[in-house]
């Protein structure tokens, strides 16, 4: 009996070592990022595979998407995450690539995270556990912090993580409203068309809309002067939701009460202003980095590659 056929993936970063491991298990996989002229080796190899496999940071630019196109049958491109800001969608439609993401397996730690970022920020939580390890206390109390129960929420993107975030924030009492490109039928919570608007309205402005160029720069210096001298920033979407510079400045001049953010426009680099401020509480991109949520990601990607190649159609496209 012959053996099964390997599909050949193409690898677009590093990634996590269980994946890893059992993606090796199941495919041939060929790393792009180690080569020493990526250009020159998906000419050489164009149509040669099956598809890719990658995490959202890796971003799959046209040539990727290309070269999958040109196979015999256009391949797929699987995402750990749900973020497809990186991938050239257009490009993938024009190819006759799938995309898939990793949806839903996710959304409760993200906006768990998210809530842990509002009591975080508005509690002092981090500023008061150093109060307490460096020794601070034997000198003094801790300074008063900020109430987040029955406090209100503007959150900007209500899909499945902004939902999962306005879940938990009604059990905190919190009124919730929200603002995206159109209003969500069946919701119950108030739709706000302009962002300033929500952002005037809100103690608590929560991101959680996709990155990409239709959502850059959306929480401009304006918004974050609408958001106002007690209000917070939440930032679990994508770094490039926020001018960082105006950010930076608005916490500095004091014009906004501080900032929870998980995400950054140019990770791992974090703008110094953003750095060494009790007001701000700096996450390294962990929002969905629980063994649990991992774990449940890793399947996922594995179960749309199976699927694709069982029956020609991802389980989970990006939308
Ligand atoms: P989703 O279900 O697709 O929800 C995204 C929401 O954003 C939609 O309701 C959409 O509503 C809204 N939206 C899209 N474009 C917008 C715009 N220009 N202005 C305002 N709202 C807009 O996605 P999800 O699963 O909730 O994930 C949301 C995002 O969270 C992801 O794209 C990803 O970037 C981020 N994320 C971050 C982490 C992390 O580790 N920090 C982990 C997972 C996800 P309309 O279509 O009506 O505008």
């Amino acid at each position: 009996m012959n053996a099964p056929v390997r599909h050949r993936l193409l690898q677009l970063g590093p990634l996590p070592p269980d994946l890893q491991r059992r993606a090796a298990e199941q495919y041939v996989l060929e790393p792009l990022w180690t080569q020493p002229a990526p250009a020159d080796f998906l000419a050489a190899q164009h149509g040669a595979f099956d598809g890719a496999i990658m995490m959202s940071r890796h971003g799959c630019q046209a040539p990727v998407i290309a070269c999958l196109g040109a196979a015999p049958r256009p391949g797929v491109v699987a995402c750990f995450g749900v973020g497809y800001d990186g991938i050239d969608l257009a490009a993938a439609r024009r190819h006759g690539v799938q995309v898939s993401t990793t949806p839903d397996v996710l959304t409760d730690c993200v906006a768990d995270t998210a809530l842990g970022l509002m009591l975080a920020c508005a509690r002092q939580l981090v500023a008061a556990d150093r109060h307490v390890q460096s020794g601070a206390w034997l000198q003094g109390p801790f300074p008063l912090a900020t109430r987040v129960s029955g406090k209100r929420v503007g959150i900007v993107g209500l899909g499945r993580i902004g939902q999962a975030i306005a879940r938990r924030a009604q059990g905190f009492d919190m009124p919730v409203r929200y603002h995206a490109r159109s209003a969500r039928p069946g919701v119950a919570y108030p739709f706000v068309a302009r962002l300033g608007e929500l952002a005037d309205w809100a103690d608590f402005l929560v991101l959680a809309c996709p990155g990409g160029p239709q959502t850059r720069h959306l929480v401009s210096a304006a918004v974050l002067e609408a958001l106002g001298p007690d209000g917070y920033l939440i930032n679990i979407a994508r770094g490039s939701v926020v001018d960082e510079d105006a950010l930076v400045a608005a916490i500095r001049a004091g014009r906004i009460a501080g900032a929870g953010l998980d995400v950054y426009a140019d990770e791992p680099r974090v703008p110094a202003g953003l750095l060494g401020n009790d007001r701000v509480v700096t996450l390294p991109h962990v929002a969905a980095s629980t063994r649990e949520t991992r774990r449940a990601m890793e399947q996922l990607v594995l179960d749309n590659l199976a699927a694709f190649f069982a029956t020609g159609k991802v389980l989970t496209p990006p939308c």
